[in-house]
């Protein structure tokens, strides 16, 4: 028979062992790396980014990103960019050849998340056919009614709206991976469906991914409205949102397109976790 020291070594080895697959489960690694997506000369921002003529003659920087998260196994990818070509604004590297840089394969990608469905968001979806797509259901509607072909392009899609792959239309927030670690924000105005995206870091803490709620600085610290926005009520509420959520959370707010918040994050290959 064991004596009573023997088993409290068995108990306290099982519970230890418990404890720790439990929690390797609970708190799977995560990641945030940044993709560069093309790139712009300076954009005369006082044409179409307020209807307020609020920054005339003002001249800044765009950029276009996207993100890699790697949740533990699984990847999200968030915004795909301008397409890959000749035109001033493509990348000079496409998304597939950048992942393979960090030994991920496209089918690796569990989901590839769309802010909104603007073009410069969207231009290299396609790389990512057996990746779940999820985007907000408002944009989704648009990209899957003929008549609203004008406004936004669907053949981007052409893969999930002929049912080829799964898509996922978000309503309202969406929990990327069920475990509140990666959150769509449903942030609404730009376009119906337009969505930012929270991550929960480790070590740098939480980041805000503002998708076009703001297009640069200014635009976010005055409550922009740019003049293609779909809907100005909805933009106000949602930057007032956002910025509570960004102060309750003290998180560090990236803002897309804006090239002076580029080095926020690690530069690639490099990621913030
Ligand atoms: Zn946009």
């Amino acid at each position: 028979m064991k004596s009573t020291l023997s088993w409290l070594v068995v108990w306290a080895c099982a519970v230890g062992g418990i404890g720790k697959s439990v929690s390797a489960q609970l708190t799977p690694e995560l990641t945030l790396t940044r993709l560069a997506c093309g790139t712009n000369a300076d954009t005369d921002v006082g044409l179409r980014f307020s209807d307020t003529y609020a920054y005339n003659g003002v001249k800044i920087q765009f950029t276009y990103s996207c993100y890699l998260v790697k949740h533990g196994d699984d990847y999200l990818v968030w915004d795909t960019g301008n397409p890959v070509g000749t035109t001033a604004t493509a990348p000079k590297t496409s998304l597939i050849d950048l992942l393979a840089q960090v030994g991920v394969k496209p089918e690796q990608v569990k989901y590839v998340g769309i802010s909104h469905y603007h073009g410069d968001h969207v231009g290299q979806v396609s790389a990512f056919p057996k990746a779940t797509l999820l985007i907000g259901k408002g944009d989704w509607d648009v990209l899957t009614d003929p008549k609203a072909a004008a406004v936004a392009n669907p053949a981007p899609f052409a893969n999930w709206i002929s049912r080829g792959g799964k898509v996922d239309p978000a309503a309202a927030d969406k929990d990327v991976f069920g475990d509140g670690a990666v959150v769509m924000i449903n942030t609404p105005g730009h376009t119906p469906g337009h969505h930012s995206l929270l991550v929960r870091l480790k070590t740098m803490g939480n980041v805000l991914l503002s998708g076009d709620l703001a297009h640069f600085r200014e635009n976010y610290d005055s409550n922009g409205v740019p003049t293609f926005n779909t809907d100005r009520a909805d933009t106000l509420a949602s930057l007032d949102r956002f910025k509570k959520l960004a102060e309750n959370l003290k998180a560090t707010v990236i803002i897309q397109h804006d090239a002076r918040d580029v080095t926020k994050l690690p530069a690639f290959p490099a990621s913030a976790r």
